[in-house]
């Protein structure tokens, strides 16, 4: 006979924790006072809210962010990716179907086709398109009007974005990764959610070793879950968070892997640098992008790493994690 097993999917998971308010999503407190005003403003005034572009690394809310002014709005959310729309009739199939108010949300918003960045700038300052009808000879365009909707983009690389796209976004938000104490209290409210205990220093420790970043925050937390439900009595206490860590070779700083690879690849194979993002990315098998998005604006913010015109260095501090000496400290 098979057990029926409740099989807890990533999307379940996700959807349990997310927080659904304003008042539930922790931290980047300037942007949540400013969203707060402009929410209410917009709702006094029985308007659109206006275009919001939030930008900032994986992982730190974007997503969540643009659910909950959809929630806060009362208006549906339709998500969408820039890479998803290729064609301008992409576009226009989703902008037509808008409602009065709706948000329409674009992540990784600077890889939009140009062809459709282009199709956006009329949508979103005058809610208002051209359509192409028929090919040859007749063809003729005509311009649809659209229902006042809000635009919100997100993106890792707001440097990618060209300048008339993020001009027409009248609300500009730069998330900032998390200090341990707020990430801390995420991972108390995501275990009493799952109805986990968890000692405050176990979620202490796990706070100090997410990147500042709550998705991996709630992603460790899951781990050590697991951990703690196997060789612990289920109970997350400091010493079985260490065990968990440990296994999951995340150190002492918060660095996996791939971050003291790239580290350790800079220092041992090029002298510390500096050396080109594309060169490391070879050496480390890692998409340069990636490794531009994700793993280097931490190493930059923690002290690791520094980027120089003439390519990334590893610090001081790379060395001493490492425990390297430098070539030029070593004692003759
Ligand atoms: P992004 O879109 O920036 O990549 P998400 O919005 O998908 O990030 O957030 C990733 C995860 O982190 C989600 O599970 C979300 O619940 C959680 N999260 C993000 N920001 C917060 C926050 N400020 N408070 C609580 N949980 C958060």
């Amino acid at each position: 006979m098979s057990n029926i097993r409740n099989i807890e999917t990533d999307l379940e998971f996700e959807n349990k924790i997310r927080p659904q308010e304003l008042t539930s999503f922790s931290g980047q407190d300037k942007i949540v006072d400013n969203l707060t005003v402009f929410i209410q403003a917009a709702k006094m005034r029985d308007e659109a809210l206006d275009h919001v572009l939030l930008h900032g690394p994986p992982g730190l809310g974007k997503t969540t962010l643009a659910n909950i002014i959809s929630r806060e709005m009362g208006a549906s959310l339709k998500m969408t990716s820039g890479p998803v729309l290729d064609k301008p009739g992409d576009l226009a199939g989703l902008l037509t179907n808008l409602e009065e108010g709706d948000i329409l949300f674009i992540d990784e918003i600077h890889r939009l086709s140009p062809i459709v960045e282009e199709y956006l700038y009329s949508a979103m300052e005058d809610y208002k398109i051209d359509i192409m009808l028929d090919k040859g000879p007749s063809a003729r365009s005509i311009q649809i009007e659209l229902n006042p909707f809000t635009l919100v983009g997100a993106t890792t690389r707001s440097g990618l974005l060209t300048s008339p796209l993020r001009a027409r976004f009248g609300i500009q938000c730069h998330l900032e990764y998390y200090d341990s104490n707020v990430l801390s209290g995420i991972i108390r409210r995501s275990a009493s959610i799952l109805d986990v205990p968890i000692d405050d220093q176990a979620a202490c420790e796990i706070a100090m070793r997410s990147r500042g970043t709550p998705r991996i925050a709630n992603a460790l937390l899951r781990r050590v879950r697991d951990f703690a439900m196997v060789k612990g009595k289920g109970h997350i206490t400091l010493e079985i968070t260490r065990y968990a860590l440990e296994a999951l070779n995340i150190d002492s700083r918060g660095l996996d892997q791939m971050d003291n690879k790239i580290l350790g690849t800079i220092i041992h194979k090029f002298g510390g640098g500096p050396v080109g993002l594309g060169t490391v990315a070879t050496a480390v098998s890692e998409d340069a992008g990636t490794i531009e998005e994700v793993y280097e604006p931490f190493l930059i913010k923690e002290g690791f790493l520094k980027r120089t015109p003439r390519g990334r260095e590893a610090t001081e501090l790379a060395y001493s994690h490492l425990g390297v000496v430098r070539p030029d400290r070593q004692e003759t």
